[in-house]
């Protein structure tokens, strides 16, 4: 635990020093990380080579246990770009009709899906299929049902099932968690999760029904919806929701605007959260039990994440989310570590239950019982 800890560290001050210099001056450096680290190294393709695949590139160059390798792309003038940036062989080079034939790869271990939300969970069985481990972006499908398939597919395929959920390992995360256990806020009552943007281009994959699966809870509210889970430390037994719609013209049927959505839980506690597309600047963590608070505030953004509790300001290191959870993931492949909290399909498919009930919810004006 301490070394993890220590390596998380070390790994957070690195992450503040790339953040301020170039990738070039870090991969230079003489303090280069891979200097002592003669493990196995997690060798990943990624499909879908668009804003954020380019961010989990960048960050996996300050990676030891992970490399990028490979790319699976619709788009020839991105792969040409990507294989000089990052010295990617030709023979890793896959497009969406062609990637089975990364069955017969033996230099690529997984591929990290980073496509448009519809498209997850074919895609993630198909990489099953072919025997590679699937590291799918959240949401990981567009509703529990499909979830539950992408989980069978991976286990009958004997392959790892992982979502992206970076803040699973992010610092000051991690030690609102170890408080909330540690019993530092009593017993926890409430949960409040707003997350937000306001987005642009009406034309964009994530205001289209198909592709995104809905609107503003799949791609931001999932962080509420997730956050309210490991906040708490318990799963939901009752969901209730409300939608508002201020431009139907650009949030069309089944694309919703703003969601709010009410979380009971066993102990009694509950949440209140808000997931919307019209606000910006929206992305607040608060809990509260009955000797204290936590506040984080930026609590899911790339960072730097802030936060406080009723004890003092959190001060833990500032760290690139998609580098520590790379080489997160390529221990919980190789050494089958079980990170706090988990970020299998298992864990995936209980909030994409939410989100069904969140929808039905919002749809019928009914209370949900929901079981996870
Ligand atoms: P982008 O639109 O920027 O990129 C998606 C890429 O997917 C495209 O560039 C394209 O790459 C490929 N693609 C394949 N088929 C299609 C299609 N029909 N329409 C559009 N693109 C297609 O999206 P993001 O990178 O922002 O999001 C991708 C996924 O990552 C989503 O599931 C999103 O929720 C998730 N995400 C997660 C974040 C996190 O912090 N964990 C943050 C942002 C996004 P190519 O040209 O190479 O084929």
């Amino acid at each position: 635990m301490n070394s993890r800890r220590d390596f998380l560290q070390k790994l957070g001050v690195s992450a503040l020093a790339l953040h301020l210099a170039p990738l070039s001056g870090w991969a230079d450096s003489k303090n280069k990380p891979n200097e002592t680290y003669d493990g196995p190294v997690l060798r990943v393709a990624i499909m879908g080579l668009g804003s954020y695949g380019t961010r989990v590139a960048e960050a996996m160059q300050s990676c030891v246990k992970a490399k990028l390798v490979g790319v699976i792309s619709g788009t020839p003038s991105k792969v040409k770009d990507w294989q000089s940036k990052y010295a990617i062989p030709a023979k890793n080079c896959y497009n969406y009709e062609n990637f089975d034939d990364i069955k017969n790869n033996p230099d690529i271990d997984a591929v990290y899906v980073i496509t448009p939300n519809g498209l997850h969970h074919d895609q993630v069985i198909r990489v099953a299929k072919a025997g590679k481990h699937a590291i799918c972006e959240k949401p990981m499908a567009l509703n529990a049902k499909q979830g539950q398939e992408m989980v069978d597919a991976c286990k009958k395929a004997n392959v790892k099932l992982l979502v992206g959920y970076r803040m699973h390992f992010e610092p000051k995360t991690l030690e609102v968690i170890r408080m909330r256990k540690a019993g530092d806020f009593g017993k926890v009552l409430f949960f409040q999760g707003l997350c937000g943007f306001s987005i642009g281009d009406p034309t964009q994959w994530r205001l289209n029904k198909q592709l995104a699966g809905g609107g503003s809870l799949m791609d931001i509210g999932i962080y509420a919806i997730n956050g309210s889970r490991y906040m708490t430390g318990e799963d939901p037994v009752w969901v209730t929701a409300q939608e508002t719609k201020t431009d139907p013209v650009k949030f069309k049927e089944g694309v919703d605007e703003t969601i709010q959505f009410q979380f009971g839980f066993p102990s009694g506690a509950t949440a209140s959260c808000l997931s919307t597309y019209k606000m910006n600047n929206l992305d607040r963590f608060f809990l509260n039990g009955d000797k204290g608070f936590a506040e984080l505030q930026p609590s899911t953004g790339y960072g730097p994440i802030k936060g406080r509790t009723n004890i003092g300001e959190l001060t833990q290191p500032v760290t690139v989310h998609q580098t520590v959870q790379m080489e997160e993931i390529a221990g919980i492949i190789f050494e089958n570590k079980q990170p706090i909290v988990p970020i299998d399909g298992e864990e995936a498919v209980k909030d994409l239950k939410l989100i069904d009930a969140i929808y039905l919810a919002a749809k019928t004006g009914q209370k949900v019982d929901v079981k996870l």
